[in-house]
């Protein structure tokens, strides 16, 4: 995509609009007098967490230059065209092997440099109680320390990195500042935090939280429970994962009644299975089951463990709920995930050329919504 030009209508203003672009810049972006009624150009969706895609698990050790380039490109083709590569929990060093490993690819291919804008590192420092680890392993889990934080750090140099964690575990709390000054961004989640101690984590830099209304028990107490307490904590960036089963569509409604709109972002929590049809797909050291109705489970138990969900999908289902056009929705999966990790991103001279075309028929049904 070195240069090219582009006339289609502007997601939020519906009028058209000339793209052009030269060397990773958008060079023009000016009204035109006309262009197909139904081609749109939004900026690419950003998801900050991606496990796996396309039959591709990266939570494995020995994934290929090849095996990370068809994730993308299939991303790329589902409407996403940056994305923050995901790895759970796991042994820390085995970890990091696989951050470097990721870290390695990347640097060989100019392509993969543009679409994994940096890492989110979910656990090993979440909570262990059952429900609040989700498909975690709660063996592996861990309680910070500075040295955890310099690893991560060191190996992954000056990259963006999203660093969830559960404040409530021994010195996390303490950590926060420490990993602030290190230029991570730290998200809570898979936690049970005490209402003071979620303010007190953000008080001390956490911004955001990992895929609200997951990461927590199907059951939990109506009077005091982590999904209150974020709801009245101020200053978090809140993920949702719309599939309409992660969060019901009511739940999803309340958030969006509840927090600021620009402090909610979408994510797909995407495993390999996503975008792939149903049937059994890893996730680490876990064999998950993916049914026809796209929702991956714990075979034999009730819980979710990440989603088989497309990033464009999400999108169309995110309106639904809401009851919105996607163009209203957009920037809940663009723009503000976008900002929460400071990536440039946006339809503006000067950004980088990262947009998403959407192709709808007469009937209004889309056709495509890829990044070319
Ligand atoms: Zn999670």
């Amino acid at each position: 995509m070195n240069a090219g030009e582009l006339k289609a209508r502007h997601y939020r203003t519906g009028k058209p609009v000339c793209l052009r672009w030269a060397e990773g810049q958008i060079t023009e972006l000016s009204p035109c007098e006309a262009c197909a009624p139904n081609l749109w150009v939004a900026p690419a969706l950003v998801d900050l967490q991606v496990n796996g895609y396309a039959g591709i698990d990266f939570q494995r050790d020995a994934v290929t230059l090849e095996d990370l380039l068809t994730a993308t490109r299939r991303l790329r083709a589902d409407g996403c065209g940056r994305y923050l590569l995901t790895l759970i929990t796991d042994d820390w060093l085995s970890l990091l092997a696989r951050l470097r490993h990721y870290r390695q690819l990347r640097q060989q291919s100019a392509e993969l440099q543009q679409a994994i804008a940096g890492w989110h590192v979910e656990g090993p420092f979440l909570s262990a109680l059952p429900g609040f680890c989700g498909a975690h392993d709660p063996g592996r889990m861990i309680d910070p320390t500075p040295r955890h934080l310099h690893e991560l750090r060191a190996c992954t140099e000056g990259d963006r990195v999203l660093l969830t964690l559960a404040p409530e575990r021994q010195q996390a709390l303490d950590l926060i500042p420490e990993a602030i000054r290190l230029g991570l961004r730290v998200s809570l989640g898979h936690t049970n935090a005490s209402a003071d101690v979620l303010a007190e984590a953000v008080r001390r830099g956490a911004r955001a939280f990992t895929h609200l209304g997951n990461g927590c028990p199907r059951d939990l107490d109506r009077h005091d429970n982590i999904l209150w307490r974020v709801f009245d904590v101020q200053g978090l960036i809140v993920s949702l994962i719309p599939d309409t089963t992660h969060v019901s569509p009511a739940l999803f409604r309340l958030v969006h009644r509840l927090i600021d709109p620009e402090a909610i972002y979408y994510t797909t929590d995407a495993m390999s299975a996503a975008g792939m049809p149903p049937g059994r797909y890893p996730l680490g050291r876990l064999q998950l089951e993916v049914g026809p109705d796209q929702i991956v489970r714990l075979p034999g138990t009730p819980n979710f463990a990440g989603s088989a969900l497309r990033p464009i999908e999400g999108v169309l289902r995110a309106a639904r709920m809401l009851s919105r056009t996607w163009r209203e929705v957009w920037d809940h999966a663009a723009l503000v995930p976008a900002k929460l990790m400071d990536l440039a991103h946006a339809l503006e001279v000067g950004a980088p050329p990262e947009f998403c075309v959407l192709e709808f028929a007469e009937s209004g049904e889309l056709i495509q919504a890829s990044c070319p």
